[in-house]
């Protein structure tokens, strides 16, 4: 008996994703399955290119369709499997009615509990790590208060330009990106207020031509502030990141910010470690900050743990020249940043096929 493309299919439903929990037919990932004379070429979609399982899927893939084959008695000598990826919208709803940006996907608010721990470090990097996977993604810096994405992005010399009423995104580094601070004096905007903060930002985020985007990742303000309010009223957001260095008094602020965001209805996707340790000159690593903290506060109060970073030079001095690009030459950045890419990007897939789209009606009085 020969293999046949059906038989494929029926061998492909016992293939799980193992974020997803079900089947990869039953996901509609299976774009091709055929097969000719000895060679199976199978083409699977995956919901994001940074899809960190890719190679157990690949492997259970290969399992299934041999099995299938020897039973039917097909000599089978190649198995192809390509792999492609749509990013999901977290439903349809998203897409026309509820969604003042109607060509993202995906949106992901970064916060922190407080300044200075790496919560722009942290947002950039995952961004241009989505982009380095073939990603479409956009930058948003809601750090109106301290923007530190012209720096961290090496903005400087861009100049800004708009369409009719429309900002247009800076684009390096693979990404598009918008911040206040190519808009008005940095120094002028350390001294707004509430109301204005919220209006800046709004028109921030909805008058920038980002045209379609996979990811659209926000920066937010450090702290427990009027953004974060602002931001889960306007769109809808897939989740929160919350970055946290590991001492206890981080843990405490990171904590709020966790309760902030579950207190606006936005989901936790997890928790990322910045500054974990250092490694010294002698090639030792250093616990300076008490490494683990944030694991330990992601298990207690039961958030995914994404991942961490460790201190290094090199990260200060390519944010410090706008380059996190350089950051993939040096192999452990490298490693660490694309581990929490990848975490990330899983969760965001996780959360947005269990339907789980956050758009709170929040009523402020
Ligand atoms: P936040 O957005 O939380 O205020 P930033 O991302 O702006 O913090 O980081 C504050 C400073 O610390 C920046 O100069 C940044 O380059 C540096 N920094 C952040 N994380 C690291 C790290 N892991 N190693 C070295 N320097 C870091």
């Amino acid at each position: 008996m020969a293999l046949t493309p059906d038989r494929i299919l029926e061998a492909l439903r016992t293939v799980r994703d193992p974020d997803l929990g079900k089947d990869l037919v039953t996901l509609g990932m299976i774009k091709r399955h055929d097969v000719d004379g000895p060679r199976v070429m199978i083409t699977v979609e995956l919901t994001t290119p940074a899809c960190p399982m890719k190679e157990k899927i690949q492997s259970d893939i290969e399992a299934a369709v041999r099995g299938a084959a020897n039973e039917v008695g097909h000599p089978v000598d190649v198995i192809d499997v390509e792999f492609t990826a749509d990013v999901r919208r977290p439903n349809e709803k998203a897409r026309d009615e509820s969604s003042p940006l109607p060509g993202v996907r995906q949106i992901v608010a970064v916060g922190a509990g407080k300044g200075g721990v790496g919560k722009s470090t942290i947002s950039t990097n995952l961004a241009v790590g989505l982009a380095r996977h073939g990603a479409r993604v956009g930058l948003l810096d809601g750090d109106i208060y301290g923007p530190s994405l012209p720096t961290m992005l090496g903005l400087g010399d861009i100049e800004v330009t708009a369409r009719g009423s429309m900002l247009m995104p800076f684009e390096s580094h693979g990404i598009k990106s918008m911040t206040i601070g190519k808009l008005v004096e940095p120094d002028k905007a350390l001294v707004w207020r509430g109301p204005m903060a919220h209006g800046a930002f709004k028109q921030l985020a909805l008058q920038t031509e980002w045209e379609e985007l996979d990811y659209l990742v926000v920066d937010l303000p450090p702290g427990t502030g009027d953004v974060p309010l602002t931001l889960a009223q306007l769109l809808p957001l897939t989740g929160a990141i919350v970055v946290c260095t590991p001492q206890k008094v981080a843990q405490d602020d990171a904590r709020r910010a966790v309760k902030m965001f579950e207190g606006l209805g936005v989901e936790v996707l997890g928790i990322v470690e910045n500054m974990s340790y250092f490694v010294g000159d002698d090639g030792k690593e250093y616990d300076l900050f008490g490494r683990g903290g944030a694991e330990t506060l992601a298990q207690e109060l039961g958030l995914p743990f994404l991942g961490g970073v460790p201190i290094t030079q090199a990260l200060r001095v390519n944010s410090d020249l706008g380059d996190p690009t350089a950051n993939w030459n040096d192999p452990a950045l490298a490693k660490s940043f694309d581990a929490i890419v990848s975490q990330t990007a899983s969760r965001i897939s996780m959360a947005s096929m269990q339907g789980k789209l956050q758009m709170p009606s929040i009523s402020v009085s």
